[in-house]
């Protein structure tokens, strides 16, 4: 591809360009509209922009920043110059921006004017030389600085290989890696789940995801940029916001979380969305229960996908055959997948193993970590995923936990989804997450922490002997916690690593 991916983008935009692409919520004033005639001018505006501030082609531009228009644009900006964008989570603290901005190196960063001067900080200490600074309503002074630019330059001309974006991996294994995306990656990505999920110009997605992440800015905004889409921007996603908004939407895109929340409403029900086109469901596991539950209330079959930070998207169901609950579905066009076992023989169907990956979508490496990125190809460039996972007989994926998370008691391999299934289904029971701790006699114990529906009880006693009918021994949690609710990031991932801290001494 001698184009860059904001070439592309632009070529996908509708022949009517005054056509709305966003529309976000204003100061008060009713909403903020972008035509694609807007979004191109501005990214046009800003790309200069940044090459008058002195960044070249492969300069890091990272931003912390809430989701705003003028977000995106800056991150369209950057692919149409060349440039290297490298979004933060808004959520993430000093220490760990300033870790961040040390690794990446990068020549300007934009934050939000609350947190410049705690950023200019690490700025000044890392050597960066500008900070900029751009709030949810388009105030800062980046967008003081910006709208003096010219549109002069003309989109840089990038290979399949040349460095989009730079996403650090959301933590829950342990400290943040800067995955390298190419323009290649991404634009194969986004056609392909474009063409996978039909999107077409007359479809409007209602996108209340978060923007720093893969889910919300490529899997979503892609779709949209790459089929002349409108887009309907929601600042985060409120239950009560999005049951508004829904009516004028055909495409929804969640977290699990998401649509238990949304199904905790009344309001929420067939008539709403008997008019919708699709709903979707990543980055972490969609209990049965609640695909089932989804489908009752609204007669709508959620469409689950998989992938990650590192691969953007492998599998997806499928849009036209049967999706199936508690699968991923079948891998994308062009995307291989194979299930090895621990000596990196391939398994056969129904065999559970290490899922690995291989395509356009795979990510060039970790940043500035080329020992780290080579431990976790295996040869012929298959990417370990650090995902169990088990191909059935009719091609299906199911996850069926992380390589991290797969606890090994007295020898003897314990994936804890399977626990977490099993304690999930009792009918006191909400959610729970099964842990792998120390323990002294077995190495390593797994133990349950479980949050129980309100107004339910259950004690641990009764919780083991239930299980004790069901699994082997070695699987049973040596112990049982009963918290009021689960550690979640942003994305809805339950951390594990904080329950693991948490009850490190539990088994000892
Ligand atoms: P991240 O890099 O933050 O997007 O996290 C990627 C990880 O999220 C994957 O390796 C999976 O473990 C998990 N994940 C993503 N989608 C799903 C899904 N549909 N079901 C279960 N786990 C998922």
């Amino acid at each position: 591809m001698s184009l860059s991916l904001y070439t592309l983008i632009e070529n996908c935009f509708p022949e009517d360009r005054t056509r709305l692409a966003l529309e976000a919520p204003g100061r008060g004033h009713g909403p903020r509209d972008w035509s694609f005639m807007r979004l191109s001018t501005y990214a046009a505006r800003y790309a200069s922009f940044l090459g008058q501030l002195g960044l070249k082609p492969g300069d890091r531009v990272a931003l912390q920043v809430e989701k705003s228009p003028e977000s995106l644009v800056l991150y369209l900006a950057c692919l149409r110059g060349g440039f290297v964008f490298l979004p933060m989570n808004t959520a993430y603290r000093v220490e760990e921006v300033d870790y961040l901005v040390g690794d990446a190196e990068p020549a300007l960063i934009v934050c939000d004017p609350a947190s410049e001067a705690a950023i200019g900080d690490i700025a000044t200490r890392r050597g960066v030389p500008h900070v900029l600074t751009l709030d949810a309503e388009a105030r800062g002074s980046f967008i003081d600085a910006a709208a003096a630019a010219t549109n002069a330059i003309s989109p840089a001309t990038c290979s399949a290989d040349d460095l989009a974006v730079i996403l650090y991996t959301s933590g829950t294994t342990g400290k943040p890696k800067g995955a390298m995306l190419t323009h290649g990656n991404l634009a194969a990505n986004g056609l392909a789940l474009r063409d996978a999920w039909h999107f077409t110009d007359e479809d409007v997605l209602l996108h209340a995801l978060p923007i720093f992440h893969a889910h919300g800015l490529f899997v979503a905004c892609h779709c949209a940029l790459l089929s002349g889409a409108k887009m309907i921007w929601r600042q985060k996603f409120d239950r009560a916001d999005v049951i508004d908004h829904l009516p004028r939407a055909t495409v929804f895109m969640g977290v699990p979380t998401f649509y238990t929340r949304l199904l905790a409403s009344e309001d929420f029900n067939a008539a709403l969305v008997s008019h919708m086109r699709l709903f979707t469901s990543g980055s972490a596991p969609l209990l049965t229960e609640t695909f089932d539950e989804f489908q009752a209330r609204t007669g709508h079959t959620i469409l689950e996908r998989y992938g990650m930070t590192e691969t953007g998207m492998n599998t997806s169901n499928p849009y036209d055959g049967e999706r199936r609950a508690g699968t991923v579905g079948f891998p994308l066009p062009d995307v291989e997948l194979r299930v090895v076992g621990e000596e990196g023989d391939p398994c056969s169907k129904g065999e559970v193993g290490g899922l690995e990956v291989r395509g356009p979508n795979v990510f060039a490496g970790y940043w500035r970590q080329p020992e780290k990125s080579a431990e976790e190809f295996a040869e012929g460039g298959w990417f370990k995923t650090g995902d169990i996972a088990m191909i059935d007989v009719d091609g299906y994926v199911h996850l069926v936990g992380r390589a991290k998370d797969l606890i090994i008691s007295g020898g003897f391999n314990v994936y804890p989804k399977e626990i977490e299934e099993l304690v999930d289904d009792m009918p006191e029971v909400l959610e729970s997450a099964v842990i792998g701790v120390p323990h002294v006699d077995f190495g390593e114990a797994g133990l349950a922490v479980v949050v129980l529906r309100e107004g339910a009880s259950l004690d641990e006693a009764t919780l083991i002997i239930r299980l004790k009918e069901k699994i082997a021994n070695y699987k049973i949690p040596k112990r049982v916690f009963f918290v009021e609710s689960l550690p979640r990031n942003t994305m809805g991932k339950v951390q594990k690593n904080f329950l693991r801290e948490n009850f490190k001494t539990a088994c000892t």
